[in-house]
């Protein structure tokens, strides 16, 4: 089912009339619910030689998203957005419900970047009554960091993002580095799984005092927002520490939650500096690692990462 259309062209299924209508420079876009009709479009789009690049999403989009989308733009003939707040990848307690969503505010964000289809489904349409079947991967990749904090999550995002690799077909996705996980997860899915998806990760969009963007960073109180930069000076600070020679990963950790215990709101989750690739902790940094921390500013989970490269 189509749930939204400019005009009547548009609800034709004849994707001649999309492209063409591309090529006259009017903005169309498509939003789409059902399963069955994005992936009708998705496989005819690829029959006709259309390149397919995918950007999925939770919504409430921001400049990290909007710059995967405009990546997305550039690798593809037909650029799909999907806006989906997946439950599974919620815990128990966590904020599904109370999650931030504007769907008519994200449309007009998407069409500017230049978005061909939106896959807007519903909860029952993904997971329908009866529906028992989970994608994980298993290793220190989906139990540590996010993992240990919240078992069941990537269970639920390598689920949502295989069932949504199989509805779009796409030729490639653009994921944010900013879940810095969640990117070497799903490169792990694909690639233990053979899907013929190409996996492109993007840099971190922060706020210009350098917060990383993030849809829950709504839930912040001025004072919270304000503390909130103590995970951004960490990064900054543990940058300039490994430049300036400091490899010691216990002794960068040590400093690390100093800064951010100086927060009167703020409760560390975790700060860790692991291996780029393995994501196992190292206690080193001889050559290239990875930061990564989870913190609690008031009730709000926020995460950040950086690489830490070292220049000797
Ligand atoms: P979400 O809507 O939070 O599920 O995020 C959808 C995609 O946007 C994921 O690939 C995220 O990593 C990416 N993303 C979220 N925030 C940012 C950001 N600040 N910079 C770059 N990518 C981001």
């Amino acid at each position: 089912m189509i749930t939204f259309a400019r005009s009547k062209t548009e609800l034709s299924p004849d994707l001649n009339i999309l492209f063409k209508s591309r090529d006259a420079s009017r903005k169309i876009m498509i939003i789409i619910s059902d399963i069955t009709e994005m992936q009708s479009r998705c496989l005819a789009a690829r029959a006709a030689g259309k390149r397919i690049a995918f950007v999925p999403t939770m919504g409430f989009l921001h400049e990290g998203h909007l710059s995967l989308l405009r990546e997305g733009r550039k690798r593809g003939d037909l650029l799909v957005l999907s806006i989906f707040v997946n439950p599974t990848q919620f815990g128990q307690g966590e904020d599904l419900d109370s999650y931030p969503r504007d769907f008519v505010r994200d449309e007009s964000l998407a069409r500017e970047c230049g978005v061909d289809l939106i896959f807007y489904p519903e909860a029952a349409t993904i997971y329908p009554a009866g529906y028992a079947t989970y994608v994980t991967v298993d290793g220190p990749l989906t139990t540590t960091l996010e993992g240990a904090s919240r078992p069941t999550h990537f269970r639920g995002v390598t689920t949502v993002v295989s069932k949504l690799f199989t509805i779009v077909q796409p030729h490639v996705a653009i994921f944010g580095s900013k879940d810095f996980q969640q990117l070497a997860v799903i490169k792990r899915m694909t690639t233990d799984l053979n899907l013929p998806v190409d996996i492109v990760g993007m840099p971190i969009v922060r706020e210009t005092d350098g917060l990383a963007m993030s849809s829950r960073n709504v839930y912040l109180s001025a004072d919270e927002r304000q503390q909130s930069l103590a995970l951004v000076d960490t990064v900054r600070q543990s940058i300039a520490a490994v430049n300036n020679g400091e490899q010691d990963a216990a002794k960068l950790l040590q400093e690390a939650r100093r800064r951010l215990t100086a927060e009167l709101d703020l409760k560390i989750d975790y700060v860790k500096i692991c291996n780029v690739q393995t994501l196992e902790e190292v206690d080193s940094v001889d050559h290239e690692a990875v930061m990564l921390l989870a913190v609690f500013v008031g009730k709000t989970r926020l995460i950040d990462n950086s690489l830490l490269v070292t220049t000797c």
